[in-house]
């Protein structure tokens, strides 16, 4: 391991950094490097987002309208090009960077905003996916006031995406700190609901807006009876609690059909479209395409 390279480095009285790159396996010397290379992207900004469309199923008026957006993070390195998420972001998360890069990611939603409602009149909410290490940050409701009163953003248009097993680490603070976001105006999602350990009694507590059912239920349907008969309970779940349901990784026309006759209401998937860059949302973004608010 990395640790041991260095104590053994350290014992022979080399404690040249080359010298550790030298000894370490491939892995452990690319993390090391890609973590080094984290700590300077956000200054050089090299972080970006994509927006992924959100898109209204249920019946009636809406029906095909776009809904919202959810914001995914890349990183654009000058050597490797674009660079996923799997890729980083449980480095951000356990180096802590996780807290100043997830600030940019909300002052950035809240400046995309702003240039969208001033290109295009109106903005459907955009959503932005919350890690562990920010909302176990007691400073988070705060920072999120801050950075939302500075750009002047309807906070009606932030939604925020959080796992189960985020939730459940620390129930009461969850309740507490979604208790202020909610107060703040924010929408509140379950992301990949079904995958992790949700307590139906604290379900009920969080402030939730919609529970979002993740994408290995989804992509089975409709033959799967078992993932048929777990997305049908997720969605009369929700319903019997008030909540909206958008199902992830809708990507056949097979899928849409399941998922309508299921009764859910808003889908999101490559189906639909791919997460892009915010100047190639233009057509979504038409007054047409929107759902009302
Ligand atoms: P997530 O929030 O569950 O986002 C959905 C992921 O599924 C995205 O991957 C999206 O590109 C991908 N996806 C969307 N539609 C389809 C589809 O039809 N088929 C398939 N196979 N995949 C689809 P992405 O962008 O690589 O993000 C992965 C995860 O990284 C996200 O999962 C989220 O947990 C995390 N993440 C992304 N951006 C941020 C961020 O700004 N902050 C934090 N804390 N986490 C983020
Ligand atoms: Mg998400
Ligand atoms: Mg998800
Ligand atoms: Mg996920």
């Amino acid at each position: 391991s990395a640790d041991t390279a260095m104590y053994s480095a350290k014992q022979n009285g080399r404690n040249n950094y080359q010298f550790y790159l030298a000894e370490m396996n491939a892995d452990a010397a690319l993390r090391l490097q890609t973590e080094h290379q984290l700590h300077l992207a956000l200054e050089r900004g090299e972080f970006e987002l994509h927006y992924q469309p959100k898109l209204r199923l249920a019946a009636g008026a809406q029906m095909g309208k776009i809904s919202g957006f959810e914001a995914l993070l890349r990183w654009r390195h000058p050597e490797r090009g674009l660079v996923a998420p799997f890729e980083f972001i449980s480095i951000l998360e356990e180096t802590g960077l996780i807290l100043p890069v997830g600030e940019w990611v909300i002052a950035e939603v809240c400046r995309q905003i702003g240039v969208w409602s001033a290109q295009y009149g109106s903005v459907p909410p955009v959503a932005i996916n919350l890690s562990a290490r920010q909302l176990g940050h007691a400073g988070l409701p705060q920072a999120v006031r801050a950075i939302v009163d500075a750009a002047g953003v309807d906070p009606g248009l932030l939604e925020f995406e959080l796992t189960e097993s985020m939730l459940m680490e620390d129930p009461e603070a969850a309740v507490r700190i979604l208790g202020d976001l909610k107060s703040q105006g924010m929408r509140l999602s379950v992301d990949d609901f079904g995958t992790g350990y949700s307590s139906l009694a604290y379900l009920k507590r969080f402030p939730l807006d919609a529970l979002k059912i993740d994408r290995t239920f989804v992509r089975d349907l409709p033959g799967d009876s078992d993932d048929a008969a777990i997305t049908k309970a997720v969605i009369s779940l929700a319903h019997s609690l008030n909540l909206k349901v958008v199902a992830e990784g809708v990507e056949t026309v097979a899928h849409v059909d399941a998922l309508r006759a299921y009764g859910c209401d808003e889908i999101q998937g490559y189906y639909i479209g791919k997460p892009s860059p915010a100047a190639e949302c233009s057509a979504l973004l038409q007054p047409e395409s929107l759902a009302a608010a």
